[in-house]
């Protein structure tokens, strides 16, 4: 049996096609595709401003800065989330504060974030940063509500959702990254990721100042928007007004993503059906204390059961092959995070939730007997 990984990538001819053609154009970084790209991901989303950065880390970094975090900043996230989502605070100066998960969800719990906010004096707050975890969106419009009532902004880390959504309360569908709830939201084309670029991130918004901002801050700072210049020295001349960085994303990433993009749709079916599967087959199996479920709006980056005798169950699993894996080891664990205070015992949902979590081989070209020999292998295990 070959490797199945928890996550892949899937590359067909029309990808590497697309990437070859790049490569025998005029323009290897800052052509035509960044803008294609941004213009097709904002349709895809249905946002109004897209904008395409080296990867999502850099996304995260350019948001913080973009929201004018400074030193001492404090920022409330998810400790269950890749360690990025945290670590854009501290770049910036900020200081990260996490608040448990709901642990039927798995996502950041607004009443524990409320219970922050509700415990200190309005201002101490700037921001949150929900994390649309494993692909289930974030109730945004509750957070939103919540975010307004204390004068903070959002930050949504919408890496694992591209496609997926959550019902308003009009039962209206709101995609992840969409801009009517969150200031700016981030995405993710690293290769486990929906949609591949081999590197790459993007920003989405609906706020035009902070689309200009950052169009800025992704090239140095130099003003892109020629009647914002504060001098014309002629032709040639280019204006730095603003600290900023090189977090520019290729054209040949661009030309990558873009033809990837076109079967995100078809992507996000495969992974549903995947899902169901899953679900069907492990819903009354006594091993299985909870699992990811079969739910509506989620883009399925990530299926996660929660089991005991983990570590038994991932190394029996590594004998055959199949390459499970943990997500997360919650940040406020890490020792860069013990650092400032954070301990076992702080975020007691986050850390059950780690003890037992297992993410298992979900993409869309895990075909069906490979899927069967996953669920076979987990029930042999439990002798189920
Ligand atoms: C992948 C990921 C990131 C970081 O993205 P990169 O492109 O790897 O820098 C941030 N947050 C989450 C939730 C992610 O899964």
């Amino acid at each position: 049996m070959k490797k199945i990984p928890y996550g892949r990538h899937d590359i067909t001819n029309e990808d590497i096609q697309a990437v070859i053609d790049i490569l025998k154009s005029d323009w290897l970084t800052q052509g035509p595709n960044i803008k294609l790209f941004e213009d097709a991901f904002a349709e895809y989303i249905g946002c109004k401003y897209a904008v395409a950065v080296s990867n999502g880390t850099a996304a995260l970094h350019l948001c913080t800065l973009a929201l004018g975090v400074q030193k001492g900043d404090k920022v409330i996230t998810s400790p269950i989330t890749f360690a990025a989502t945290a670590n854009c605070v501290r770049y910036a100066g900020g200081e990260v504060i996490f608040a448990d998960i709901d642990p039927e969800t798995y996502l950041i719990d607004i009443n524990a974030v409320r219970k922050l906010l509700e415990a200190e004096p309005m201002g101490t707050y700037k921001g949150i940063i929900p994390v649309d975890f494993a692909g289930r969106a974030v109730n945004l419009e509750e957070f939103r509500k919540l975010a307004e009532e204390n004068g903070c902004w959002i930050i949504e880390d919408a890496c694992h959702a591209p496609g997926g959504y959550f019902k308003d309360s009009f039962r209206i569908k709101q995609n992840c990254g969409n801009g009517n709830f969150a200031d700016l939201s981030i995405f993710s084309f690293h290769p486990v990721k929906h949609i591949a670029a081999g590197e790459g991130g993007m920003i989405t918004t609906n706020n035009e100042s902070l689309y200009k901002r950052l169009l800025n801050l992704r090239t140095h700072g130099i003003q892109q928007d020629p009647s914002k210049k504060q001098y014309d020295h002629g032709v040639w001349y280019y204006e730095m007004q603003e600290l900023g960085y090189n977090y520019r994303l290729t054209d040949i990433q661009a030309a990558l993503g873009l033809s990837q993009l076109k079967r995100a749709t078809e992507g996000i079916e495969r992974r549903c059906e995947i899902a169901k599967n899953y679900f069907e087959e492990f819903r009354n199996k006594n091993f299985i204390v909870r699992q990811s479920g079969d739910i509506e709006g989620h883009a399925y980056h990530l299926y996660v059961i929660e089991i005991n005798n983990r570590t038994e169950l991932v190394n029996y699993l590594r004998t055959k092959n199949i390459w499970a894996q943990v997500h997360y080891v919650p940040c406020h664990l890490m020792p860069y995070y013990r650092q400032f205070g954070w301990k076992e015992g702080d975020l007691p949902h986050a850390e059950e939730y780690y003890n037992r979590c297992l993410s298992i081989p979900i993409y869309p070209s895990l075909n069906e007997s490979e899927q069967a020999f996953v669920i076979d292998t987990i029930k042999a295990f439990y002798n189920n």
